[in-house]
């Protein structure tokens, strides 16, 4: 299921595991790709968290501590 999983730090966005439409973002939203940080580190795509770009309207996925965007630069969410 989609609740969130009460062990986690702060609420982040899921993964999309699988490429189906999510049910909470009409729409949906952009992919903007993976941050430099969790390239540079390799990182797995289930060790990664997902942050909004209010500027592209999507999401990318890093490490945690990441704030710049992949896509733009926008380090402001
Ligand atoms: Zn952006």
């Amino acid at each position: 299921m989609d609740e969130d999983d009460p062990h986690e730090p702060r609420p982040v966005l899921r993964f999309p595991h699988s490429r189906t439409p999510p049910r909470s973002t009409p729409g949906g939203f952009t992919d903007l790709g993976t941050g430099a940080m969790a390239r540079h580190l390799r990182m797995r795509e289930a060790g990664m968290t997902g942050h909004w770009c209010s500027r592209c309207r999507g999401v990318w996925f890093g490490y945690a501590l990441e704030v710049e965007c992949p896509r733009c630069g926008n380090r402001h969410g």
